[in-house]
């Protein structure tokens, strides 16, 4: 059998040895005589899975006791309504700054909620930077400030965060949990889609301090309402059980396997870095962000020419180097290289793209 080098923007490839322990696991999940799939949400088997899930997420990540983990569904999409809900609540006014489409989708989401402003924005360069920002461009009645952590489509990621003084700090991190160490307590709130670097579709994690819980708007629906999953330890309905126990198997891999956060960076930015230099010396490709906020997880390239673009896609497929073509406002190539892709990945498409080179001279 042969696997492929995934590096679509998500989903994305797993740890092949969460693979390997969820198919060994699938007809008879520990001696339960059922998979995870089937099991009772509410049975003791799986409430070990997301107790233990829960565990290692606080564990790994660090997290202080006065935040909540909550598991919850509806995708990093749903959080741009429900962040909006539940957080715009002393002065219904929020400060967002936009650095690429995910950051705009949950900005005119909070928009039909309150007064929203923008206070900084990368549009003008097509999202290829990340806007400075200081402390007295943020209203100080703000409720919150929001950002996205690392911009998915334009490959842009915050290296430091905004200051905002005593103002809540809300990321969107779906696409780089997990990915290095992140000091939790600076944030009044985190959330994730699970599918770029924590499990399979379906699963989306909010970690949110204790205080900001429980003021919800009035007509927000009882499901949006972080206080009903916070009441409920995120078995207030049925959760999506399945990508609950694929993430514990991630969680223990980066623990037993990789060795933590620290260890999972090291192995990132050595990635990372074997794209970036060939980037920076290829005279057919270029990245497409300015140097200093480039991320870790997402690598946008381009060679300037649209046919080759696309040539360069088709063969790159061929060769088993899989999803690589660009967000669709951006064009050209795009190599996700999330915390599951292996160093051998990286460095067989920088071969392929240096004999790409060589070629199409
Ligand atoms: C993928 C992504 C989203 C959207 O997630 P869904 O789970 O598809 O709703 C939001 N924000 C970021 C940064 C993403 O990468």
């Amino acid at each position: 059998m042969a696997r492929v080098y995934n590096f679509s923007a998500g989903p994305s490839m797993l740890p092949e040895s969460v693979l390997k322990k969820a198919a060994a696991e699938m007809l008879d999940y520990e001696g339960s005589g059922q998979s995870v799939m089937e099991m009772s949400h509410r049975s003791k088997v799986f409430d070990n899975i997301i107790k233990s899930a829960e565990a290692l997420l606080r564990e790994i990540m660090n997290i202080p006791d006065n935040y909540k983990v909550l598991f919850l569904q509806g995708g990093g999409s749903t959080q741009f309504a429900m962040v909006a809900l539940n957080l715009m609540n002393k002065n219904n006014k929020a400060d967002y700054i936009i650095t690429g489409q995910w950051a705009k989708k949950a900005y005119q989401e909070a928009k039909r909620y309150g007064d929203v402003k923008v206070v900084a924005s990368s549009e003008d360069k097509t999202y290829t930077y990340i806007p400075k920002t200081d402390r007295s461009m943020f209203r100080e009645d703000a409720d919150y400030v929001y950002i996205c952590m690392n911009n998915t489509i334009y490959g842009t990621v915050y290296h430091e965060l905004p200051d905002t003084g005593d103002i809540p700090l809300v990321a969107d991190i779906s696409s780089c949990i997990l990915s290095e160490p992140i000091d939790v307590s600076k944030f009044g709130l985190l959330f994730a889609g699970a599918q770029k670097n924590m499990a399979g579709a379906g699963l989306t994690i909010a970690i949110v301090r204790e205080d900001l819980i429980g003021n919800a708007m009035d007509f927000t629906p009882t499901m949006l309402n972080y206080a009903t999953h916070a009441d409920k330890d995120s078995l207030y309905n049925t959760p999506p059980c399945y990508q609950i126990y694929i993430a514990k198997l991630v969680l223990e891999w980066i623990k037993n396997e990789v060795g933590g956060l620290d260890k999972m960076k090291e192995l990132n930015e050595k990635k990372a870095k074997l794209l970036y230099d060939f980037l920076d010396s290829s005279e057919l490709f270029k990245g497409t962000v300015v140097a200093e906020d480039r991320s870790l997880m997402n690598v946008p390239f381009v060679t300037g020419d649209k046919d080759m673009d696309a040539k360069f896609v088709e063969e790159a497929t061929k060769a088993g180097l899989v999803n690589i073509k660009g967000h669709r406002t951006v064009g050209g190539m795009r190599a996700s290289i999330y915390n599951a892709m292996p160093y051998e990945g990286v460095e067989k498409l920088v071969e392929f793209m240096k004999k790409f080179e060589a070629e199409n001279k």
